[in-house]
């Protein structure tokens, strides 16, 4: 008789609940994904998806899938508030600079190749919470908002940064969570504004805010806000629609089109930049994992890459460890830990690139950028981003 397939409850559908889903499908392993949205999310923003995550997508059979999605990157150009362009950085350069082994791709998309990969093998819940866990040394009992209760063998709280798992098990996010002082809001666009260029990513920063036109191409656009922030938590509690307005009220370029446009949605992504600093990631039968286990931001690039390689090798121990979950936990997490504190520091260093607050730093940041197409300046900005050939 086969052993009793081992059981996992996975919180969050967003990549790293998926991505956890189908690796241990992929390692013989039942799983109940609860998510609390009512149906899948969309859209999102442009990520590049490079390192551990590439090579974990490529083993997990999602790479081509992945691939047919892919944003080809094109020119950079930089506005000024009056609409005229600073300076562009040509395709090409942009291309070189880019990792062999990386995909610009849709936080969305890549949300929906792992769904359509693991969604006939997990018994995925939208519109369902996580209302109470209870664990023992061997098992733990999830009781659910949709009124089952489901005895597992594991549960993964891949819930993001604000981790209703995390706060439960682990504490409340406030003795975790490391705000970077900025906000970002990112909104899709049905249109490309007229002064934005076509096939192009276009930003203007002006005195600690920046805001990007992104042309994802097959007709999408997002409009991306990213601004220092004195109390991040304040501006949150503002709302995207105030907080936004408020800040890129006087921006020029395209930013009245876009505040106009605001109105017309609701699916404005809008957090602080935060990382998460959890010098724990399991407690006994509970394991976080993604950007609930340690969010290393938006500036280190590389969140959706170790929610995907995170997934993977977490499987790959389970594998390896059988029985015993602990042992499995224990060597993941020293093995995954050098790297997210890698990419937290990558983060933390250059926060201060994303929106300068003055011109002699905004020049200072563009010096390079003007200078990318020089091979020797391309490999410099390589080298500090963490870019791998
Ligand atoms: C603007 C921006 C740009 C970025 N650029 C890059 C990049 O270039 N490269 C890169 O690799 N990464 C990038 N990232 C980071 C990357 O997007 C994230 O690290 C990644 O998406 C994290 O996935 P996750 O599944 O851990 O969390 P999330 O995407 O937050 O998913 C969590 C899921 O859990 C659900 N949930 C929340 N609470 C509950 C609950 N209580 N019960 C049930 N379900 C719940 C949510 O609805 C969601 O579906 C960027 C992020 C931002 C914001």
């Amino acid at each position: 008789m086969s052993p009793q397939r081992k059981k996992a409850v996975i919180v969050g559908a967003g990549i790293a609940g998926l991505a956890t889903a189908l690796r241990l499908h992929r390692a013989g392993w039942r799983t109940v994904v609860v998510e609390r949205a009512p149906e899948r999310r969309t859209g999102g923003y442009g990520v590049t998806f490079a390192g551990l995550g590439y090579d974990a997508a490529e083993r997990m059979g999602v790479l081509p899938a992945l691939t047919e999605r892919r944003i080809i990157p094109d020119a950079l150009v930089y506005v000024k508030p009056t609409g005229e362009t600073a300076f562009t950085v040509p395709g090409p350069t942009v291309r070189a600079m880019t990792a062999e082994r990386s995909l610009t791709l849709l936080r969305g998309d890549i949300e929906d190749v792992l769904h359509a990969a693991v969604r006939e093998h997990a018994d995925i819940r939208f519109g369902t919470v996580v209302e109470d866990i209870a664990a023992n040394a061997l098992q733990v009992r999830a009781t659910l908002s949709d009124g089952s209760t489901e005895t597992a063998d594991l549960l993964v709280g891949a819930d993001g940064l604000h981790s209703a798992t995390r706060a439960r098990v682990f504490g409340p996010e406030s003795d975790f969570r490391r705000d970077l002082g900025h906000v970002v809001g990112v909104l899709m666009l049905d249109r490309r504004p007229d002064a934005a260029p076509a096939g192009a990513t276009a930003s203007m920063t002006d005195r600690g805010r920046t805001l990007a036109v992104i042309d994802l191409g097959h007709g999408r656009s997002a409009a991306f806000f990213g601004y220092r922030a004195a109390d991040p938590a304040a501006d949150l509690a503002e709302g995207p629609h105030r907080a936004l307005r408020r800040v890129y009220g006087d921006a020029g370029w395209v930013a009245p089109e876009i505040l106009a446009r605001l109105d017309e949605t609701d699916a404005v992504y809008f957090d602080t930049v935060s990382q998460m600093v959890v010098d724990r990631w399991s407690s006994g039968r509970v394991v976080l994992l993604g950007d609930a286990a340690w969010c290393v931001t938006l500036f280190a690039g590389y969140g959706s890459a170790l929610a995907v390689g995170g997934a993977d090798l977490l499987g790959a121990a389970l594998e390896r460890h059988g029985d015993d979950i602990g042992a499995a936990l224990a060597e993941w997490e020293a093995g995954l830990r050098p790297e997210v504190e890698r990419k937290q520091r990558l983060g933390r260093r250059v926060k201060g690139l994303y929106a300068p607050p003055d011109r002699f730093r905004l020049w200072l940041r563009d010096l390079p950028l003007r200078t990318a197409s020089w091979p020797p300046v391309g490999r410099m900005l390589r080298r500090r981003l963490q870019i791998r050939g």
